[in-house]
């Protein structure tokens, strides 16, 4: 038997990466039935059948499951945002950092062309969101600045990335990997082929170590099923101040003796930052009323 993962699912058959192999799997009798149960991600035990050839045997328990793209066991986001071209959308970066604290995930930021701006427009994005304790790496696809820690950072482990079309997604991953392309969360809702390549997600191995999904994630993302009291408890620099407020169940908006406000008075906190809680946790009741 072989432990591997699960990379590829296509026309009813199953790619295992196992080390440095790739098998081509069936599953086993009694899994046939549920065979949608299957996830690109999922780690499995195989049986040798012939030549690079195999049945899925078993099927460990599974650590997360993400629903866009449809991977199984993603341990972390890479978010990146370029610093021009077009201009970093701190909004959609704060929302993306709260689906992955949502869903447990660790993250790291990529402030990706570098090359266009001078250094120090760049410094306040990595120090607000250092500042936050969050792994910040500035790079360019360009200069390949960057892009070794970016290995570093992707090596053992299975990411996805995100983020808007166009900051350099598919470049960063080919100055990681030679070779590698991404697919488009975009071109994907608009044609045929595109919706077909949408379910067939496939994990990228990658030289070091390590997988990425080859679809980006999180492109278009409500916050349905979270409530206006645990928001706070995903902006990092809010949850650290839980229960410092007169309010256990202060929002940390108009409340008196809000210690969330005075940190922010105090200039401890990113007012962006808290704007935008501010804005999500508008949502976040928006959305309640509707459910
Ligand atoms: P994606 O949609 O996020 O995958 O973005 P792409 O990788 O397709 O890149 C979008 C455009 O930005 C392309 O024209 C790239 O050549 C360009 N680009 C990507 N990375 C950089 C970079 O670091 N610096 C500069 N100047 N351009 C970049
Ligand atoms: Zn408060």
């Amino acid at each position: 038997m072989l432990e591997g993962i699960i990379i590829k699912g296509y026309s009813g058959f199953y790619y295992v990466q196992a080390g440095s192999e790739v098998w081509e799997c069936t599953l086993r009798g009694k899994y046939r039935v549920k065979n949608q149960d299957f996830l690109v991600g999922d780690r499995v035990l195989i049986r040798p059948v012939s030549d690079r050839k195999g049945v899925i045997e078993k099927v460990f328990e599974r650590k997360n499951q993400l629903v866009r793209p449809p991977v199984a066991n993603v341990e972390q986001v890479i978010i990146v945002m370029s610093v021009d071209s077009p201009p970093p959308d701190l909004m959609l970066l704060d929302r993306l950092l709260v689906v992955a604290e949502f869903h447990g995930l660790a993250v790291v930021i990529v402030f990706n062309k570098a090359d266009l701006v001078a250094p120090a427009a760049m410094d306040k994005y990595r120090s607000v969101y250092e500042g936050i304790g969050y792994p910040v790496i500035l790079s360019s696809a360009r200069t390949l600045a960057g892009v070794d820690a970016l290995r570093e950072r992707l090596k053992d482990r299975i990411s996805v990335l995100a983020g808007p079309s166009g900051v350099g997604k598919s470049s960063l991953l080919n100055a990681v990997q030679p070779g590698l392309s991404l697919k488009t969360g975009d071109v994907s809702h608009k044609t045929k082929r595109g919706r077909h390549t949408t379910r067939h997600v496939e994990l990228l191995r990658l030289a070091d170590g390590g997988f990425v999904a080859d679809t980006p994630g999180f492109s278009r993302l409500n916050l349905t099923g979270m409530t206006r009291e645990e928001l706070a408890g995903y902006f990092p620099e809010l949850a650290r101040l839980e229960g410092s407020c007169r309010f256990s169940s202060c929002l940390h908006h108009t409340e008196p003796d809000c210690a969330v406000r005075g940190a922010l008075d105090a200039g401890l906190i990113d007012s962006g930052r808290y704007h935008h809680y501010l804005y999500l946790l508008e949502e976040v009741i928006s959305n309640e009323r509707r459910y």
